[in-house]
């Protein structure tokens, strides 16, 4: 039935078609390609005419993707285990020694300080976990929920909240993207994913910097560039800075969380990211991501 409505259709291609065969489904790639039968009068030859129809099976290679990404999602959440073990051990074992001493403090000032620090230390608990909850949902989202998402407006966005925790950093961030490029998404997630990219370039640059986001669509993808000015990333840990809980920032200022969840944020909206240095220093991220479709010319 598949393949004779296929033969008649407009389509030349059927992609990963899902076909119940007894009791498993299998995987299918269909091509075709019409023949035109021969000009001459010959009965036979004209029976040459018609459509070839070349079947590929792919249900092997699809379970063998199911059971990669399975595994690879594995890995990370024991790397993530071992990694919050970690990070929240370091302040817990500090508030609980914190606790055991105000007992015996009594001088008003010992007692201020003590608390000043469990809160500081709470707080960096807090901070892991925020972005532990971001990571858990950046692997869940639902392809249902993107729509099409204006770009500028995004990373003006992210630009505001990213100046609200980073007040007084001389570091300028312009964005460069006109009206038109626009994606197919999760706006309030592709919003963290810049805020993500434009609070590391913001640590990264020196005073009296800039940081620029410029995008342009380049057929059915759009290429955003984040280009900073700052001290730049060493070639040997271009792989590394994706990995969760890989920060080089001082304890309590970095989660080693923020390019990890912008690559699985980037992974689920089905685009790549890859980081270079521009000729001018500093570090530039490389995205791109689905360009949503054209709107109608009026
Ligand atoms: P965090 O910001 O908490 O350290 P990230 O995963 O966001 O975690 O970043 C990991 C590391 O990658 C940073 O600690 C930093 O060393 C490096 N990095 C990320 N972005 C930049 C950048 N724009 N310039 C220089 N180094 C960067």
């Amino acid at each position: 039935g598949v393949l004779r409505s296929f033969a008649r259709s407009e389509d030349n291609h059927l992609y990963k078609l899902q076909v119940p065969v007894g009791n498993e489904t299998r995987w299918f790639h269909l091509h075709k390609s019409e023949v035109e039968a021969p000009h001459t009068q010959s009965t036979l030859a004209s029976g040459l005419g018609g459509s070839v129809i070349l079947i590929e099976d792919l249900t092997e290679l699809h379970v063998l993707e199911r059971e990669v990404a399975h595994s690879d999602r594995l890995v990370s959440i024991g790397r993530l285990a071992a990694g919050v073990a970690h990070e929240i051990g370091n302040p817990l074992t500090c508030i609980d020694t914190l606790a055991q001493n105000l007992r015996y403090d009594n001088a008003p000032e010992d007692v201020e300080a003590a608390v000043d620090q469990v809160l500081e230390q709470t707080r960096r608990i807090s901070n892991i976990v925020q972005s532990l909850v971001t990571f858990s949902h950046a692997g869940s989202s639902r392809e249902e929920d993107h729509v099409t998402v204006d770009l500028a407006a995004c990373v003006d966005e992210a630009m505001h909240l990213v100046q609200l925790s980073r007040q007084g950093r001389a570091v300028s961030c312009i964005n460069e993207i006109g009206p038109d490029p626009r994606v197919t998404g999760d706006a309030r997630r592709l919003i963290q994913l810049f805020v993500n990219l434009l609070s590391n370039a913001i640590d990264a640059s020196r005073p009296g910097g800039h940081v620029r986001v410029r995008a342009e669509t380049l057929g059915e993808s759009v290429r955003i560039e984040v280009e900073d000015e700052g001290s730049g990333i060493d070639h040997h840990l271009r792989d590394r800075i994706f990995d969760p809980f890989y920060t080089t920032k001082p304890a309590g200022k970095g989660t080693g969380l923020g390019l990890s969840v912008a690559y699985s944020i980037i992974q689920d909206h089905g685009g790549s990211i890859f980081v270079e240095t521009p000729d001018t220093g500093g570090a530039r991220f490389v995205i791109r991501l689905p360009a949503a479709e054209q709107r109608q010319p009026v």
